[in-house]
């Protein structure tokens, strides 16, 4: 707001300074109008004096030398130059060579000067150097100004020629006076303080335009447009100056350089007014707006700070506050009011969750003691299979003697080494003979899995060439093939075809697998052995067209001691170990054992080992 004011300030000034340039020159030039006018007809009275008869006689007369005497004619003649101003003041008539020859008016040749009247006017114009024009007409001339008492007085001088030769002068002492027409123009044009002043232009002395003689300024510097001056009495002054044609001094025009910047102040004042009024009227406004803006704001944030720190009671008063803060308000406390309940919620969901998580922890107290009960109960489990494992070796092998030499005393009996047997005998004897390979065939069966078990099988695996292996098995299976005439073929791989195996488990697993192929195939049927090689897999199958296994028995037949369809008054040789036992062993060797049958037409064993590289 200053920048403005200063900016609009000097602006002001500036303009207000070029409008009184233009004023001021105007009334110069009106001025300098009015006063030529009458300077002339002030030249042209005292030319209109100098050339009257009488004044021409009385100087012609001067010229001869002879006496004058200034008659009555000669006065009023003369006398008719002095207007009001000048009463008392002189008018004199001179010869060409310096004598005063007649005067109306105050005798000044004693009381100021002794000096020629041209002289007094101190630097002014001498009048012996008044020009005769060609014409011969005569040319007045007017004195410098200067100080006289209280007055400032001139001279005015006109020469007065006769038949072209000088014959005298006509001179008027003169005042500067009050004058009327200058008074009113000044009156009338300026409306400002503004002074006239009349000033020499030898010696810069001054005489107001009522003629007082006037104190020079303190200072004086002229400026591209006039002047700027101090005085004692008025301070600074900026004026302009007009030169009148045919008078020894200038017309300056001062006014005070305050009243330049008066207006601008006032004006200056009243903007400063208005800028303050329109200030307190935005303070008020601001006041009134932070009352229905931002004090509503400023409690919205109070309470979101409230909210923030878990104060979910706190809402926010919208009274008299604009509709949008209001409608802001009302959001905010029904967010406020969703936030609380959310809250409540989640706390009874906090509570709820660590009522569940204590059960929780209760549960797994609980499980961890069942657990550990588990574990002491798995502990007390493989201890005690460990000691059937032990018990059932121990029993097989204790066994295997005494049934050993049963077998062994049958065979000597048949040998009739003890005596000749009859029929019935030897029938008897072959049956003891039949019962005891069962028997020790179970046996061995016990006692395998029991040493599978107890984990004391050791295995040696290499590379096993597969054809010979399927060669020999025949050997140990013709007797039975041949006892229910069943068919037998086997589809050896490739020569080359070799599994990674334990020789001895592989022969034990195949011979089992085609013992319960001839067991569970009726007389008349077929097996069938093959080989294929897949993946780097090789699959040995061993196919019958026997009783087949009901599909949701599969799963079952590799337990220990599981015997599909056993009836106590026809079971089956065995005890149900030979599949258990093989699948152990292919296991162990990083195979595995596998069935597919159908009810009634047969079954499919297979065998898949990793192949040889
Ligand atoms: P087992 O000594 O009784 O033969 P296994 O473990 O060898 O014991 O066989 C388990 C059961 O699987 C048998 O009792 C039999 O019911 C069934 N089974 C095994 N092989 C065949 C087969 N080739 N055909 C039909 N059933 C079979």
């Amino acid at each position: 707001m200053a920048l403005m004011l200063t900016l609009t300030y000097r602006a002001l000034v500036q303009t207000r300074e070029e409008a009184l340039q233009a004023r001021l020159s105007g009334i110069l030039k009106i001025l300098v109008q009015a006063a030529g006018g009458s300077t002339n007809a002030r030249a042209k009275l005292l030319r209109q004096v100098g050339s009257d008869s009488v004044v021409h006689r009385t100087l012609l007369a001067a010229r001869t030398g002879a006496p004058v005497v200034a008659d009555t004619a000669l006065k009023l003649t003369l006398a008719k130059l002095v207007a009001p101003a000048d009463s008392g003041l002189p008018v004199e008539l001179w010869t060409a060579d310096g004598r005063r020859v007649a005067f109306v008016g105050e005798d000044v040749r004693d009381s100021v000067s002794t000096l020629r009247p041209e002289l007094r006017s101190i630097k002014g114009t001498r009048v012996s150097e008044v020009p005769v024009d060609s014409t011969g007409s005569d040319s007045v001339q007017f004195g410098a100004l200067y100080r006289s008492g209280p007055r400032v007085l001139f001279w005015a001088v006109v020469p007065i020629n006769h038949l072209g030769q000088r014959i005298g002068y006509l001179a008027q002492q003169r005042r500067v006076s009050p004058n009327a027409n200058v008074t009113q123009v000044l009156r009338d044009l300026s409306g400002e303080e503004v002074r006239l002043y009349f000033r020499n232009v030898t010696d810069g002395f001054t005489s107001s335009v009522d003629g007082k003689p006037v104190i020079a300024p303190i200072s004086r510097d002229t400026t591209p447009t006039g002047f700027v001056a101090v005085r004692e009495d008025g301070g600074k002054q900026v004026g302009m100056e007009g030169r009148l044609p045919g008078v020894p001094y200038i017309f300056s025009l001062e006014t005070p350089a305050a009243t330049l910047v008066m207006a601008p102040r006032a004006t200056l004042r009243r903007i400063a007014l208005l800028c303050l009024l329109l200030l307190a009227a935005a303070i008020i406004a601001a006041w009134a707006l932070s009352r229905r803006i931002v004090r509503p704001l400023s409690d919205l944030t109070t309470a979101a700070s409230a909210i923030a720190r878990g104060d979910y009671d706190r809402r926010v008063q919208s009274r008299d506050a604009p509709e949008e803060v209001d409608r802001l308000a009302d959001s905010f406390n029904r967010m406020v009011s969703e936030v609380q309940a959310s809250q409540h919620e989640l706390a009874s969901q906090v509570e709820e969750a660590q009522a569940t998580a204590e059960e929780l922890e209760q549960t797994n107290l609980q499980l961890q003691e069942a657990s550990e009960a588990a574990a002491h109960a798995r502990d007390a489990a493989l201890l005690a299979n460990q000691a059937k494992s032990d018990f059932l070796a121990v029993m097989s092998h204790e066994l295997r003697t005494p049934l050993n030499a049963i077998g062994g005393y049958a065979d000597i009996l048949q040998m009739g080494i003890y005596g000749e047997v009859n029929e019935a005998q030897n029938d008897a004897l072959v049956r003891i003979a039949r019962s005891q390979q069962t028997l020790l065939s179970l046996i061995n069966d016990v006692l395998n899995f029991a040493k599978l078990e107890a984990g004391q099988v050791r295995y040696i695996i290499t590379d096993v060439p597969l054809r010979a292996v399927l060669d020999n098995l025949e050997e140990f299976i013709a007797p039975q093939l041949r006892d229910k005439e069943l068919g037998y073929t086997v589809q050896p791989c490739d020569d080359s075809v070799a599994v990674r195996a334990d020789a001895e488990k592989l022969q034990q697993i195949l011979i089992n697998l085609l013992s319960n192929a001839i067991k569970y195939t009726s007389a008349g049927g077929r097996i069938d052995v093959s080989c294929e090689v897949l993946n780097g897999e090789v699959r040995v199958n061993v196919a019958d067209t026997g009783i087949g296994i009901a599909a949701d028995r599969l799963d079952h037949i590799f337990d220990p001691f599981i015997q599909v369809g056993r009836a106590l008054n026809r079971p089956h040789e065995g005890v149900g170990l030979g599949l258990s036992i093989s699948r152990d062993l292919a296991a162990a060797m990083g195979g595995r054992l596998s069935v597919t049958s159908t009810l009634g037409e047969g079954s499919v064993f297979t065998l898949t080992l990793a192949r040889s590289t």
